[in-house]
């Protein structure tokens, strides 16, 4: 036999890691996983069960907890979070730290009981998965450690529900509870019904690293026991897992004042150039469609390549499939494991078999003869509105389609519901970094791609969801003001008829696309001095005159891509064109509302107009400190198209304090005045009209809250709708916003005040795109 048929011959031997521990471990705890509460297990029970999919055998009992069970739960954790706030910042590290050490010693029974869970290769959650989670604890000790200088102002929310999916069952725990403990809170997780394993070797982890009893407790079972969970007097909750349950988790929340993050879907685009790295790209894919059988949120799973090299992309990629090897999860040689459930297998097959369009061509590697094995699959030749390049698979399948040229690539990219990431490879640094700001995504590697890690925020924009975990921008989400003034009531508006003021009587229209424009209903209101005296009358806007404001806004897009010197200058010059006529302002302010507090009102909003102009080029994003020899960027992006309904008291500031850090970020706004009060703001178009902002840049309505939030929550191009008018109106914007997950904003602050500016309203007027790219050339 030649050395080269040796060679041609030549194949892996199993490597099989031993599966003896994990069950033993199980054994050994009646082979059943529960709740774990207070510190201890709770009532254990075999209401369902857990299964290894990659043999279909029994290896758990699973107790669905009853909506009195995660009671019990969230009870345990109310209590327990005070202390665990007043331990501090440095006696909350430490017992993070511990739980990181104790990861570290049981990483090998967390990884095989991880692969016997859930199925994917024992290479992954050796290497990858539990390695991450245990750097999400180190990292967030630290957070923890320096909780008190870095993050001054800011307290817990106090106890946080949190729910996750199976297909990263320890490290999405981890993301889960890491900083949510670091900020002082404690939680009540719910493991997904397929992988809840890992999740009691953890609890007993806890129990030995010195958790006080009721800072973590976890709730077993299903959709039933989330619902649970969400209905639950928690402060908070956290969900990662489908759109479509985050969607109902949405509605459910809708209105009870407790803060919302959502970690959800995605269809995420990988890009090859003509002038790529075609092996690095095709690797690349490998890990972005194969790692962990494409059940993966952020899978590189629609393949755009460029037209001039597909045919060969697409036979290297064949070729490379076809050497992928697949089986035994437990086995150190596998590349691509079993996928979590017959379940999820059958709604892929359904997915594939279902799809007509294109070519479909499944890697010719041997598949076992049992268990939930899908063969890695790309489907060729599919139109940008083929179902499968729409809808997420969640399985070892990649689309494929092609562009010629980096236009039509963003286009292609971007036409998705989703936003979670995207992947660019090419060799042309400037086109890498001319396209990854104009991909509409919270994360983007540039040559490279799944990488993750505890100090870079992750999360998506669109029907991906809202909120970041990881970095400082992760712990946020787990913290509130410690502490905020009341906001001010305003002044009873007068109601009835009164004579004119003096002077011409006159009907303040709406301002949309740099113009006055009349209401498309032709009403308008009267709007009277606290006396009586009628001081003129303001638009009655509706749907139509909503859906021209948000056009407005969407043919101002260019705004977001002018410079923060620029948005700096106009700002400034607005506050330079209110002081010319600040008196006229204040004279108008005390007509609507009556006293003399007009002057300081304007003096108050012309400060805020210069505060918002200094933010506008400081707002930096930063480079994240990630472990690998390259950056992180984690850039501030605009929002978008944000709605905002202005507060009834102090009418000007109010509304200048909501259209500054949305315009100095690069977003777009439609503000809805005062409702009482609508003439300051509307007299402010005037200043608006003489200060260069670019049309649609601003748009102000007028008229009845209770109608127009409704249509603005609703509306698919608002990306995020901030409102500071009456609280009675939360619930149906909140519900209204399921429609395409836009970030919702609930507030109610003193302006005149500190809590009237500042980091939370930059915050919501920013995106955080995070932006990797590795370099060196080994
Ligand atoms: P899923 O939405 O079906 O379930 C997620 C979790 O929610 C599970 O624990 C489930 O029991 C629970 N649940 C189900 N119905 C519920 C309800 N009505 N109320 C409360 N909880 C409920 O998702 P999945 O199938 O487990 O996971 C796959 C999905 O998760 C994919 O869409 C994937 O993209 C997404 N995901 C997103 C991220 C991210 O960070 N963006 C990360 C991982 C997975």
């Amino acid at each position: 036999m030649s050395v080269k048929e040796i060679f041609d011959t030549m194949d892996y031997g199993p490597a099989p890691e031993s599966a003896k521990e994990a069950l033993a471990w199980l054994e050994a705890r009646g082979g059943i996983a529960g709740p774990f509460v207070n510190g201890a297990w709770g009532e254990l029970r075999a209401d369902m069960e857990s299964r290894n999919p990659a043999t279909g055998e029994r290896l758990a009992g699973l107790t669905k907890c009853t909506a009195d069970e995660v009671a019990a739960a969230v009870k345990a954790a109310r209590k327990a979070q005070p202390a665990w706030e007043k331990l501090g910042g440095h006696g909350r590290a430490k017992v993070l730290y511990a739980i990181a050490r104790g990861m570290q010693k049981q990483s090998r029974l967390l990884a095989v009981m991880e692969s016997l869970d859930n199925g994917k290769p024992i290479r992954e959650s050796r290497d990858i998965d539990v390695p991450l989670a245990i750097r999400h604890f180190y990292h967030h000790a630290g957070a923890a450690q320096l909780f008190e200088s870095e993050m001054p102002g800011r307290a817990p929310h106090g106890v946080c529900g949190q729910i996750i999916p199976w297909n990263f069952p320890l490290l999405m725990l981890a993301w889960k509870i890491a900083p949510a403990l670091a900020a002082g809170n404690t939680v009540v997780l719910k493991p997904a019904e397929y992988t809840s394993l890992s999740a009691m070797v953890f609890a007993e982890i806890c129990q030995e690293a010195g958790v006080p009893p009721g800072v973590i407790n976890l709730v077993t079972g299903d959709g039933e026991t989330g619902a649970a969970l969400v209905a639950a007097k928690v402060d908070k909750i956290a969900f990662t897992g489908s759109t479509e349950v985050g969607r109902k988790i949405r509605e459910a929340t809708a209105g009870r004042g407790i803060p919302l993050t959502l970690e959800l879907g995605g269809k995420s685009p990988y890009i090859v150039f003509d002038d790529a790295d075609i092996d690095s790209a095709i690797e690349g894919l490998v890990d972005a469609i194969w790692f962990n059988q494409g059940q993966v949120c952020c899978a590189g799973s629609r393949l755009l390549v460029h037209e001039a090299i597909a045919d060969d992309f697409h036979e290297r990629l064949k070729r490379r499939m076809d050497g992928l090897r697949i089986g035994d999860p437990l086995d150190k040689c596998i590349d691509v494991g079993a996928v979590v459930d017959p379940v999820q297998l059958s709604a892929i097959k359904e997915m594939v078999e279902g799809n007509t369009a294109g070519e479909t061509y499944h890697a010719a590697c041997p598949l076992p003869s049992t268990g939930a094995f899908y063969p890695p699959t790309l489907i060729t030749g599919l139109a940008p509105s083929d179902r499968l390049m729409q809808e997420e698979i969640f399985g070892p399948v990649l689309v494929s389609t092609t562009f010629r040229t980096p236009a039509e690539a963003v286009e292609l990219a971007d036409n998705t519901r989703y936003g979670l990431a995207a992947t660019l490879w090419t060799e042309n640094v400037n086109l890498a970094l001319d396209l990854a700001p104009k991909l509409a995504a919270g994360v983007i590697w540039v040559n490279a791609t799944n990488l993750f890690d505890a100090a870079a925020p992750f999360g998506g924009i669109r029907e991906s969801g809202f909120g970041r975990e990881g970095g400082p921008e992760g712990m946020r989400a787990y913290t509130k003001p410690a502490k905020l003034a009341a906001a001010p009531k305003a002044p009873v508006a007068y109601e009835g008829d009164g004579a004119p003021a003096g002077g011409i009587d006159r009907t303040a229209k709406l301002y949309i696309g740099g113009k006055q424009a009349r209401p498309d209903g032709g009403y308008s209101k009267a709007v009277h001095g606290p006396k009586g005296a009628l001081l003129g009358h303001a638009s009655l806007a509706n749907r139509k005159d909503v859906r021209n404001a948000v056009e407005a806004m969407n043919a101002a897009k260019g705004w977001g891509k002018t410079t923060g010197h620029l948005r700096a200058q106009i700002l400034y010059y607005l506050a330079e064109n209110l002081s010319a006529r600040a008196e006229e302002f204040a004279a108008r302010i005390d007509a609507l509302q009556g006293g003399h507090k007009g002057a300081a009102e304007v003096e108050a909003s012309i400060r805020r107009l210069f505060t918002y102009g200094a933010w506008a080029d400081r707002y930096d994003g930063r480079a994240a400190g990630v472990p690998i020899r390259g950056v992180a960027l984690a850039m501030k992006a605009p929002t978008g198209n944000i709605a905002a309904l202005a507060p009834a008291a102090t009418p000007l500031l109010g509304a200048l304090s909501l259209i500054a850090p949305a315009m100095a970020m690069g977003s777009r706004v439609t503000l809805v005045a005062s409702e009482a009060f609508p003439l300051a703001a509307t007299d402010f178009y005037q200043v608006l009209e003489t200060s260069d902002v670019p049309a649609g840049v601003v748009n102000i309505l007028t008229g009845s809250h209770a109608e127009l939030a409704p249509a603005l929550a609703s509306h698919m191009d608002v990306d995020a709708l901030w409102s500071f008018s009456e609280p009675g109106l939360a619930a149906g914007i909140e519900r209204a916003s399921a429609g395409n997950l836009k970030r919702t904003w609930i507030g109610a602050r003193d302006f005149s005040g500190p809590d009237g500016e500042g980091e939370d309203f930059l915050e919501a007027a920013t995106e955080v795109k995070t932006i990797w790219i590795p370099y060196g050339e080994g």
